[in-house]
């Protein structure tokens, strides 16, 4: 899939349109779901235009790999969540559920976040 510029979190990298900001260095922005399905519920993003999961693997950078991974570990850390437990998820493509076509991670937490998959 080709990656769509006016996707909703490229307008947030642009700054079109405003977002809760938790975290951003070189590589990545952290930001609270506008939708919360947990206490916690935060939503990181490369800042490279990388539409899924195994397109971001495939095309990012060593650089933007590592710090991508390394926020999100520490976006857990200090929201508190790492302690007692979290789950990441990353939806790609349709049969992922994925609603906004540019790579992010879920950190949900803050209690408990329920069965893995419902169907
Ligand atoms: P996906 O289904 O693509 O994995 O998840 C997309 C997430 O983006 C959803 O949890 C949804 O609530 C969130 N979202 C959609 N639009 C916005 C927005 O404009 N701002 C923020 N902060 N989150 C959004």
């Amino acid at each position: 899939m080709a990656y769509d510029a006016d996707n909703i979190f490229a307008r947030i990298l642009r700054g079109e349109i405003p977002c809760d900001k938790v975290y951003e260095d070189e590589h990545v922005l952290a930001f609270n779901d506008i939708s919360p399905k947990c206490p916690v519920h935060v939503l990181v993003i490369p800042k490279g235009e990388y539409v899924s999961f195994d397109d971001f693997s495939a095309k990012a950078s060593e650089a933007e790999i590592a710090a991508f991974t390394r926020a999100v570990g520490e976006i857990a850390r200090a929201a508190g969540v790492a302690d007692a437990g979290y789950r990441l998820i990353a939806n790609a493509g349709a049969n992922g559920g994925q609603e906004v076509p540019h790579y992010h991670v879920h950190i949900l937490g803050g209690g408990p976040v329920g069965p893995m998959v419902c169907r």
